[in-house]
């Protein structure tokens, strides 16, 4: 019997430490290359690196502590439906790209996100990595998620040219400053013609704008972090966070070699009230602006064939 809740998972796993392939050695999985061992927890690999930055660990369980309790105030219901209405623009953009099942999807970073759950349900190997254990241990739990694995964006615990698609939502401007190595290790682990689906808070949003790309870095830090503390703000984010930029990255994919490069247009803006809303609708009627001055941006890349 396997201490793993999905034991199809052991032949796409990989050290996160040396990429060695993993065997599972009684309630724990060993590196065949390095020999180290990791433990699984209620069902779930913990495959942290050895050099896991512990504060940035703690940092984002404080904020996936802050998730658990939605937004509140006058306008939550606004933002929230709108946030909601953005997550299903985006799913069915993906859904309308996948090839038939079987295939195997990773959503890397992918929190309290239930969705795989369908997908599992239509026959796809659907793999939910998270940072913090408790989330992935709610997904398996109360959302019936068959595949969870704990690890770390920068050293992802998977076989190079394992994964058909990768989803990443909202993870990326967690790692701002290291961008180029996080997209660079997508394209290693998707397969020739594998896509990766990539949402990000966009830095040329345009009710962002004018604080994310015209004013400095530390003076909008500075002023978030004022601001939050003043709000008794529930949501607060991490120091290191920052909106990515939608130019930056599509440039990145480019240099990186991914190829057919496309951000895709939405409907939902989801951090404005329903004035703001209605104006950028009315904005969004050139396809420019739904494209890249979005709250989010939402890129597709092809890792080519070569
Ligand atoms: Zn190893």
């Amino acid at each position: 019997l396997s201490a793993l809740t999905s034991p199809d998972l052991l032949d796409i796993l990989a050290c996160p430490d040396c990429g060695g392939a993993l065997e599972e050695l009684g309630d724990k999985l060993r590196c065949g290359s390095c020999g180290r061992e990791y433990d699984i927890k209620s069902g779930i690999p913990i495959l942290f690196p050895r050099a896991m930055d512990l504060s940035h660990l703690e940092a984002e369980e404080e904020l996936a502590d802050q998730m658990k309790t939605g937004l509140t105030g006058k306008a939550a219901d606004f933002l929230t439906k709108q946030w909601d209405e953005s997550k299903v623009e985006f799913w069915s953009m993906v859904r309308d790209r996948l090839s038939p099942a079987p295939a195997t999807i990773a959503n890397i970073g992918c929190g309290r996100d239930a969705r795989s759950k369908a997908l599992e349900d239509a026959g796809y190997r659907f793999i939910n990595l998270d940072i913090i254990h408790d989330s992935l241990l709610m997904l398996q739990d109360q959302d019936g998620a068959k595949r969870c694995v704990v690890g770390d964006i920068c050293h992802l615990p998977f076989q190079p040219g394992s994964l058909d698609y990768l989803v990443c939502i909202d993870v990326i401007h967690h790692e701002c400053d290291g961008l180029e190595p996080i997209l660079a290790s997508f394209k290693k682990l998707l397969k020739p013609g594998g896509i990766l689906f990539l949402q990000d808070p966009n830095s040329w949003g345009m009710y962002q704008i004018w604080k994310s790309v015209m004013m400095p870095r530390f003076l909008h830090r500075m002023l978030r972090s004022a601001y939050h503390k003043m709000k008794r703000s529930t949501h607060q984010p991490a120091e290191y966070e920052f909106p990515t930029s939608v130019w930056a990255v599509k440039r990145m994919l480019r240099d990186l070699g991914f190829v057919k490069i496309v951000a895709h247009p939405h409907k939902a803006y989801p951090r404005t009230g329903p004035v703001g809303h209605r104006f950028y609708s009315l904005l969004a009627r050139i396809d420019w602006i739904g494209r890249y001055h979005n709250y989010h941006y939402t890129i597709t890349a092809v890792r080519d064939d070569g």
